[in-house]
């Protein structure tokens, strides 16, 4: 974000964030029980250039986030390198996997490919200092959590949107680069 003067609105994270209230939840992996089917339609069926990984859908609770570049990347790797992984292979970002049976298809072991610590705010932080850490930090995306839940996602593009809705533009008008 190019810092073009002061982001001077109060408008909170939760009115910028992805999905807004009433809309699909976050499109998520959990840290284990998916598998590289499930993985391969979340790609097939989103285009998001990320996930972010949670301990189960329940706990919403966050693990890290992956790049949806690098999934496909390391599946495809796997699919071609490593023995008995197909499709119903199990996915872990755990650090520990469990031994698998001699019938199971083989475990894929992505943790590697995890951003363990994605910057996250509440969903309450001030829109104007979530402008300024994107800035500072260069930042792509970052994970609004409420009481420690994933909640949403706010990217570079959706703040760049935002601003151009706040300062009463056609956000079609404004360039992204
Ligand atoms: P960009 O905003 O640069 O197009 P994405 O393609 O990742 O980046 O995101 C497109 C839109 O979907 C954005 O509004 C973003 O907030 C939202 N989004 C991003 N990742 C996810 C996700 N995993 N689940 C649901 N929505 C997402």
């Amino acid at each position: 974000l190019e810092a073009k003067g002061e982001f001077s609105h109060k408008t909170l994270a939760m009115d910028v964030m992805q999905p807004r209230r009433g809309y699909p939840p976050l499109s998520v992996l959990t840290q284990s029980g998916v598998t590289v089917g499930d993985a391969q339609a979340l790609i097939a069926n989103t285009s998001y250039s990320g996930f972010p990984v949670v301990i189960s859908p329940e706990s919403q609770r966050l693990v890290g986030f992956v790049l949806r570049r690098d999934l496909i990347i390391s599946i495809e790797n796997a699919q071609k390198r490593q023995e008995g992984v197909g499709s119903t292979s199990q996915i872990f970002f755990t650090e520990c996997t469990p031994p698998p049976s001699p019938d199971e298809s083989a475990p894929l072991k992505l943790r590697g490919i995890m951003d363990l610590s994605p910057f996250t705010v509440t969903d309450l932080t001030a829109m104007d200092i979530v402008v300024d850490i994107f800035r500072k930090l260069g930042l792509r995306q970052c994970l609004v959590t409420h009481n420690g839940r994933l909640l949403g996602i706010i990217t570079k593009k959706d703040i760049l949107k935002h601003m151009a809705q706040m300062a009463n533009q056609d956000p079609d008008t404004i360039l992204f680069n």
